[in-house]
């Protein structure tokens, strides 16, 4: 399993490789660009860590969050403080957009709005949570708004991915050993570089026992009657 430290030594390895990150969707990417991308599903916390070591090594990452969590609440002052610190540390955030949580996607547009509103950024590009389908029509844009699953970003580009707490090394190594005739992209969940334990089980359950202490103390905060110690 793989720790913050871990995280630092990647980012370096893929400097050392030549690869510039770059957080602009639109320019064209070169077999040297890296989009480094983070799809926040559990906890920002664990983004803004993650943040800090890229800001430390002078490298900026796309943050996508979730309005629609029921991990994590987009619009409480704790998030947005450490939406804002992310955004200070230099990175760029936009929308992860999950498409289940509406009958209708045009909802899309709304939600857009309200984080346009809320985080004072202009939606460029949107990543979309657990994507399924959309993968069989992965070109159609979301009311005009381009998403990562687009073969600029899906097919010209190599995609790699530490979903499921998947090991992406054999992969990179394997991206990195050869000339690139394309740029890389990069998706990274910080929980399972943030969160500690030796198994993806353990790192959830790390998460979850955070996420239990801080609801307690919001307990305490909000219900006077509360006497848990
Ligand atoms: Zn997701």
């Amino acid at each position: 399993m793989f720790n913050i430290s871990d995280y630092e030594n990647l980012i370096l390895k893929l400097l050392n490789a030549g690869l510039k990150p770059t957080t602009n969707w639109n320019e064209k990417m070169t077999e040297n660009s890296l989009l480094l991308r983070h799809d926040i599903d559990f906890s920002p916390d664990y983004a803004l860590k993650i943040a800090k070591i890229e800001s430390k090594l002078n490298v900026q990452a796309t943050y996508f969050i979730m309005l629609t969590s029921n991990m994590y609440n987009f619009l409480s002052s704790h998030n947005q403080k450490l939406v804002k610190d992310i955004i200070d540390l230099g990175h760029k955030v936009s929308l992860h957009f999950d498409p289940k949580a509406y009958e209708n996607v045009d909802k899309f547009l709304e939600e857009k709005n309200i984080f346009e509103n809320i985080t004072n950024n202009y939606v460029d590009i949107v990543s979309v949570h657990r994507p399924g389908l959309l993968l069989k029509n992965n070109n159609v844009s979301l009311s005009g708004v381009k998403h990562t699953y687009q073969d600029s970003y899906f097919k010209k580009m190599k995609y790699i991915s530490d979903s499921g707490c998947k090991n992406i090394f054999p992969q990179l190594n394997e991206y990195l050993k050869n000339s690139r005739k394309f740029g890389l992209h990069l998706l990274i969940h910080p929980i399972w570089w943030a969160s500690e334990g030796s198994n993806p089980t353990e790192k959830l359950n790390q998460w979850c026992k955070i996420k239990h202490n801080f609801l307690k103390l919001e307990i305490k905060k909000n219900c006077k009657i509360y006497d848990e110690k």
